[in-house]
């Protein structure tokens, strides 16, 4: 019997481990709003990164078969290179960062990772190699350091609040009734968007990935904090490949190449100085950002000597 003991409680902790993994999956699949519909193929093999090139082949995606969303996108980013992809709300930015992380199946074409069809890797293995920082952060009812840690789950105490601190959210957590143990999420303190892409933030640095997805990751931020926490994100990126998804172009100036997708389409691609210089739809959206913040900085002004 004593003998018998020992197997059946580590299969118990192995159990209570997995279905804790499990759970957090799920709720991130519920929190991400995506059906669970992909899964591993028979015998699929962890991913092998080896320098982190990301390769979108031909790509052909729709949600539903009536409306294509990307009809055949075709990009490279370089290992350790930073490719930016803008264009207009709807243009379908997003699904190419769901689609590397697996998501959905593309329905034609292939997104590679050196190399290797996502389709053919386990999913665990996948997502262990990318650190995102979406859009909309949605934090798990847990406390302030779960949700940091999720990154990296055996991180000590003193890495999550290095990680903190790089996002620029250490402070506001120091201010927290409870600090770190605070409670967060819907059960709990509600954070503003902000404060939870500076968690995503942290978590993402704490995770230290080889490939990076950052969808509008500064978008929720003011534009102080913005340009501090930018700061995190270009050391974060140094070394690892990166896809950013901008919204506000002063965040892609110098990414390695800029990707200008319109309606499912590439319309331009090319180096921030090389699409100005091609006056085209990016120089255009470029020149109506400058005027949008050039009008607020005098709004600003006059408002300040009034
Ligand atoms: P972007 O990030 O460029 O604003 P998205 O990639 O999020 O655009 O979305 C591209 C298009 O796909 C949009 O028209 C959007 O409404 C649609 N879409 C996004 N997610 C879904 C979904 N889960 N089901 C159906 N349509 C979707
Ligand atoms: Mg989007």
């Amino acid at each position: 019997l004593m003998q018998l003991s020992v197997p059946l409680n580590f299969i118990g902790f192995i159990y209570r481990e997995i279905r804790q993994g499990l759970t957090d999956i799920e709720q991130m699949f519920d929190l991400l709003d995506v059906r669970q519909e992909v899964v591993d193929e028979p015998g699929a093999k962890p991913l092998q990164v080896t320098t982190g090139r990301v390769e979108f082949r031909d790509v052909h995606f729709d949600y539903d078969p009536n409306r294509q969303i990307l009809k055949g996108v075709s990009f490279e980013v370089p290992a350790g290179k930073t490719v930016a992809i803008v264009g207009p709300s709807g243009a379908g930015k997003s699904t190419i960062s769901r689609l590397l992380f697996r998501f959905y199946d593309v329905q034609q074409g292939a997104v590679l990772i050196d190399g290797q069809d996502v389709r053919e890797v386990t999913q665990e293995s996948l997502r262990s190699a990318i650190g995102m920082v979406p859009q909309d952060t949605v934090l798990f009812n847990d406390t302030i350091a779960y949700n940091i840690r999720y990154g990296r789950p055996g991180a000590s105490d003193e890495d999550v609040q290095r990680a903190a601190k790089l996002a620029q959210i250490d402070s506001f957590i120091e201010r927290l009734p409870d600090g770190y143990r605070s409670m967060v999420g819907e059960r709990g303190l509600k954070l503003s968007g902000g404060e939870k892409q500076r968690v995503a933030i942290a978590r993402t640095i704490l995770k230290a990935p080889p490939i990076l997805v950052l969808d509008e990751a500064t978008s929720a931020l003011d534009s102080q904090t913005e340009q501090e926490i930018q700061a995190a994100l270009d050391l974060v990126s140094k070394g690892r490949t990166t896809i950013v998804i901008a919204h506000r172009l002063s965040t892609v100036i110098s990414a390695d190449e800029i990707i200008v997708l319109k309606d499912g389409e590439i319309a331009e691609r090319g180096t921030h100085p090389a699409l100005l210089r091609k006056k085209g739809l990016y120089a255009s959206m470029w020149d109506r950002q400058r005027e949008a913040s050039e009008a607020e900085e005098r709004l600003r002004i006059a408002r300040e000597s009034d």
